[in-house]
């Protein structure tokens, strides 16, 4: 049930998309202009807003198609793409989950469209979670009159999860995603027990997929290196950085996968980070930012997507609200 603020909000969409203003600003685009929606898991009804419905999900891609030249990042190279007069869009998803197989991956197909996707070193090998994605599975368990009273220590939220819970989750997650691995354990240790158990006994925890699931994925997808720990390196040393991206290297080697893009967790990173992935080789760099490109960088801004209507999607990915 959407609340008043959130109904405003989708009639605004709704709005804004009946006028075409979304169409209008395509048109308006250069070629050379690059959109990278950076997308999670689809369908999976979350408490934290990133949500976006297979069906919405299906719409838009129709709606892309016809307006972007949707590519892979490796097509930035290929003067046949970049010379189209469209301009240009790259739906990249994050971490891996089996979500995408369920319900991405039969989209991607039906409507032979390219996408990115990275994946995370530890979840590859292991198929178990990392710390934000098994956080955010605890939180969807977790009833509202719980939450409240859950006790994390040094944590002012600036809304009562009984009033706006989704905002309430979000601010929990970013409260304990970024920060270093050091300082998150100190707040874990000095906090009430029961978010800890709530973390490590959730029933709901997301399937990640295996091996065998991303060598048996479409050519259509275009596979990343999402860090091994996802991590929020801006918090790690550097040393650690380095660490983390050779062990999830190996990974992605022991598997035959091969890949020259690498995407930050959690929009997370340092100038330094960026210049030691050029050295090792990496092409493509991809940030967050909520920012739109040219499709000659080599880093790439990318924006968070998620949508309620195809309203909301419409405007969200024609990057109206994106400098
Ligand atoms: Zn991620």
């Amino acid at each position: 049930m959407l609340n008043t603020r959130d109904s405003a909000k989708e009639y605004l969409f709704y709005f804004f998309d009946s006028f075409k203003f979304p169409l209008l600003r395509t048109k308006l685009y250069s070629s050379d202009t690059l959109i990278v929606l950076n997308l999670h898991a689809i369908n999976i009804k979350n408490k934290v807003e990133n949500c976006l419905d297979v069906s919405i999900f299906d719409d838009l891609c129709k709606w892309l198609k016809i307006n972007f030249e949707i590519l892979h990042f490796q097509d930035l190279e290929d003067p046949e793409f970049l010379n189209c007069s469209k301009p240009k869009m790259i739906l990249s998803f994050d971490d891996g989950c089996f979500n995408f197989i369920e319900n991405v991956l039969p989209v991607i197909k039906s409507n032979n469209i390219k996408c990115n996707l990275n994946l995370i070193g530890y979840s590859l090998k292991t198929q178990v979670p990392p710390f934000t994605i098994c956080l955010s599975d605890a939180l969807r368990c977790i009833d509202d009159s719980t939450a409240e009273y859950i006790e994390i220590s040094g944590f002012t939220p600036t809304v009562s999860p009984l009033k706006r819970r989704a905002l309430w989750d979000i601010e929990v997650l970013n409260y304990l995603k970024m920060r270093s691995i050091e300082s998150r354990e100190k707040i874990l240790n000095n906090s009430d027990g029961r978010l800890q158990r709530l973390i490590d006994d959730c029933k709901e925890e997301t399937k990640m997929m295996s091996a065998a699931d991303v060598n048996n994925l479409s050519k259509l997808v275009e596979l990343g290196n999402h860090s091994y720990s996802h991590e929020s390196m801006a918090f790690q040393s550097y040393d650690y950085f380095k660490e983390d991206f050779f062990k999830s290297r190996d990974v992605f080697d022991e598997n035959n996968i091969s890949s020259d893009i690498y995407a930050f967790p959690n929009g997370s990173y340092r100038k330094d980070m960026i210049d030691f992935l050029y050295k090792e080789g990496v092409k493509y760099i991809l940030l967050v930012n909520e920012l739109k490109n040219s499709a000659k960088n080599s880093e790439y801004n990318r924006i968070t997507f998620y949508a309620n209507s195809l309203a909301e999607a419409r405007v969200r990915a024609s990057g109206i609200l994106n400098k």
